[in-house]
């Protein structure tokens, strides 16, 4: 830290030094002086502190106190205190410093990631002048000022701030470096102050979160009786309530009765006067779930949606700190959420990819779910038909409970099997040269809607063509800041990356021949439904896929709520089919091309073919009919299909663990990529070599590090990507190593991000 110019400043007041994360990629805490005010900040207060030549926002996260005789003279002072208390509640800091140490990730970056923007005061902060700074204007004279210690420049700063009634600090910035170390040393002076009109944190007293989500806000709705199995499995849940820390897996196969188990046991929780929190994949695509918990619960559920505006948010999360509200339910980030005195964590569909954040702060929101339970001594259920391998193997090694629902729970359903599962080998019902519907699936739709039932397709590629070529050199359309080939969306009339979103028009002419030759290859859900179209011109067909999704949340409801009264025949779409949508008519599932996902370079990529086939087939015969699902595939001897067919999660779970021993991948081992990105592939390049060296003169023989490599996919949006990998069954000496070459100095354009339990190989 530079030293303050003003040593008086602290002397005079030998307050409290506190331990203050600013909200900058650093990894280091620093210490400064509090306000010279009666009371000692609160943990978890958002605050303004100088740093270096700027001013910058951060959280309390402890006291230093101790120390004070220690700290030298220069010590800085806190500028401001943000809001009227702590905006971090305490469980909610402790989970962040864990998640800073296991993450790798400097702590005030996840404090930043777990408060919803709203509340997170930013760079729109303004200036103003306090009443010393008017004085300080009004005195005039140069001797006067000199008393002050403020020189002319500073007085013109004050006076072009004083006309235009604030200035926003960003503004100030990008005036010379000086100049925002004299805004700095004004404020700390008290001729200046940052104004409390900070962005998104105005109070808003009336804003209601996640209305109008479902349309329903009236709690009371009296639940059905528990069948014999959720009985069991509540009255084990019961029975660890109030006991501390617990986690059960509640594998349930689709349809169970899951959720009315987590409505249940929360509503025990509720009874004791004790919180809790629900984290879905993605609220827009399970409107179902949210409604269901506001029809038990009513307005004691706060629907953390990303789609509410950040001050409805803000509100939400102000609510459920003050207690008022003791329900949260969201998608990852809900993680953080400050419930109070909380008592149930539920993680729905625990397999769910979209439960680690990929960018920026890297973290599982699963695990961090488990972590906070077990800080705070609360349950923790993780529900799955199709649990992911590592909670599986938890399971094994007893670290967690697990409960089992084998049977539909609907009473319509009830007592029946799951859909029956019949595997076409495309290798002997070729689909046709244009066609992607095998003659068995074909005939399969034809019997559904003839008995008025409705059918779900299942293609994990969205998009027309997955690819365009030229038929004659055989050029094939890339984008130009991505190392991928570009997908043709017809009806949007355009070609689009689908790794950086860059759009480019349809053409035909091959820029390397020059014939126009150039033609889509390889299919995606928009060429299924337009086939399907003129197939079956009489059925009412619509798709559901991140282009659809595009309309916005409104367009996606709108949609299921059409599957649900039957208005659509056959239902299109990725893996937004897969979700836990409860559609009655649905009988039929078709599964059209696993082959792509199940051959991905990927050790998890069976395991994720198998959940997503489980999930959307899962959709099949819900309701008072019996349901099917048709598998066509090029690999009917794959584990994945093979289990598939049985509805054999276990012997499925069994098999891929061995071979994940057998190759030492997780969960039998740990992982830690090391991801470099740059402009510059060769720099890139070397970096990735400095640092893979470096990883290995501090690895032991505990831990294998593989690499440098290319990334699979080398350039994304225009930065070179490689990475290291380090493996190990020593998560210590993994983050040791880790933390060594976070410490190495790299070129300024090159970028090293640390990806603890990596989910995805690209
Ligand atoms: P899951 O979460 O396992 O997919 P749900 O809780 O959504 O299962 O239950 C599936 C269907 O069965 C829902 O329509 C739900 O209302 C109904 N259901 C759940 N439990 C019961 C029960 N005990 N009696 C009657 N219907 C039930
Ligand atoms: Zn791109």
């Amino acid at each position: 830290m530079t030293t303050p110019k003003d040593r008086s400043a602290c002397q005079t007041d030998g307050g409290t030094l506190l331990e203050v994360a600013v909200a900058l990629p650093v990894a280091e805490i620093f210490i400064y002086r509090d306000l010279p005010r009666a009371g000692r900040l609160a943990l978890g207060s958002q605050v303004v502190v100088p740093f270096g030549r700027r001013t910058v926002t951060g959280f309390v996260v402890g006291y230093a106190e101790g120390a004070a005789a220690d700290m030298p003279h220069d010590v800085r002072q806190i500028l401001q205190a943000v809001g009227d208390g702590p905006v971090l509640d305490k469980p909610v800091l402790l989970l962040c410093r864990w998640a800073a140490s296991y993450y790798l990730a400097p702590l005030g970056e996840v404090l930043c990631a777990a408060l919803p923007s709203g509340e997170r005061a930013s760079s729109s902060r303004r200036l103003r002048l306090t009443q010393a700074g008017e004085a300080a204007l009004d005195a005039g004279g140069a001797s006067r000022l000199a008393a002050l210690a403020l020189d002319a420049d500073d007085r013109a700063l004050l006076a072009r701030i004083k006309k235009a009634r604030t200035l926003s600090h960003a503004r100030t910035a990008h005036s010379s470096p000086a100049g925002m170390a004299r805004v700095t040393f004004l404020v700390e002076r008290g001729f200046l102050e940052v104004s409390d009109a900070i962005r998104g944190t105005k109070r808003r007293r009336n804003a209601l979160d996640g209305e109008g989500v479902d349309g329903v806000s009236t709690a009371g709705e009296s639940p059905p009786t528990l069948n014999a199995h959720q009985e069991a499995a509540f009255s084990t849940l019961l029975g660890a309530l109030d006991r501390g820390y617990a986690t059960f897996l509640l594998q349930g196969i689709t349809g169970s009765g899951k959720t009315e188990v987590y409505l249940r046991i929360i509503a025990e929780a509720r009874k004791r006067g004790r919180g809790a929190l629900v984290l879905v994949p993605e609220i827009a695509l399970t409107p179902q779930l949210a409604a269901r918990f506001r029809v038990r619960f009513g307005d004691d559920v706060a629907v953390l949606h990303s789609a509410v505006p950040p001050a409805e948010r803000a509100a939400a999360w102000r609510r459920l700190r003050r207690g008022e509200v003791g329900i949260a339910l969201g998608a990852r980030s809900a993680v953080f959420a400050p419930v109070r005195d909380l008592a149930v964590v539920v993680v729905d569909e625990e397999h769910d990819g979209s439960f680690k954040q990929e960018d920026g702060f890297r973290y599982h929101a699963r695990d961090l779910a488990v972590m906070r339970a077990s800080q705070g001594g609360a349950l923790a259920i993780l529900g799955s038909a199709t649990p992911c391998l590592e909670t599986y193997h938890n399971v094994v090694l007893g670290r967690f409970g697990r409960l089992v629902l084998p049977v539909r729970a609907n009473p319509a359903a009830a007592g029946r099997p799951l859909p029956s599962v019949e595997v076409i080998d495309l290798r002997r019902h070729p689909p046709g040269p244009e066609g992607l519907l095998s003659p068995p699936l074909a005939l399969a739709m034809e019997q559904t809607l003839a008995a008025g039932e409705q059918a779900i397709l299942f293609l994990n590629r969205r998009g027309f063509s997955t690819f365009v070529h030229c038929s004659a050199c055989g050029f094939v359309v890339r984008c130009n800041a991505c190392s991928v080939s570009l997908t043709l969306h017809r009806a949007r009339g355009h070609l689009l990356c689908h790794y950086c979103g860059r759009a480019e028009p349809i053409r035909q002419m091959c820029p390397q021949c020059k014939t126009a030759n150039l033609e889509g290859m390889g299919s995606g859900t928009e060429r299924v439904e337009t086939q399907v179209r003129q197939r079956f011109p009489g059925a009412r067909v619509a798709r559901l896929d991140r282009d659809t999704a595009d309309g916005g949340r409104g367009r996606i409801e709108e949609l299921l709520a059409k599957v649900q009264r039957g208005d659509i025949d056959i239902l299109i779409g990725t893996q937004m089919v897969t979700k836990g949508h409860d559609f009655g008519g649905v009988t039929l599932v078709g599964i059209l091309q696993p082959d792509q996902g199940i051959h991905l370079p990927d050790f998890r990529a069976a395991e994720r073919a198998f959940q997503l086939m489980e999930q959307v087939g899962g959709r099949a015969g819900r309701g008072e009919r019996a349901g099917r699902i048709v598998v066509q595939t090029y690999n009917p001897e794959h584990p994945a299909i093979r289990f598939l067919v049985r509805h054999d999660y276990e012997g499925f779970a069994r098999d891929e663990l061995a071979q994940r021993e057998a190759a030492q991948y997780p969960p039998y081992s740990r992982m830690v990529v090391l991801r470099l990105e740059g402009r510059d592939a060769r720099e890139v390049g070397d970096a990735a070599g400095e640092v893979a060296r470096c990883a290995r003169a501090v690895a032991d023989a505990s831990t294998r590090v593989l690499g440098p490599s290319e990334a699979p996919i080398p350039r994304l949006r225009g930065r070179a990507r490689f990475q290291v990998w380090l493996s190990g069954a020593d998560r210590g000496k993994l983050l040791t190593v880790s933390r060594a070459t976070q410490r190495m100095p790299l070129p300024r354009s090159v970028r090293l991000e640390v990806d603890v339990d990596p989910q995805s190989v690209l």
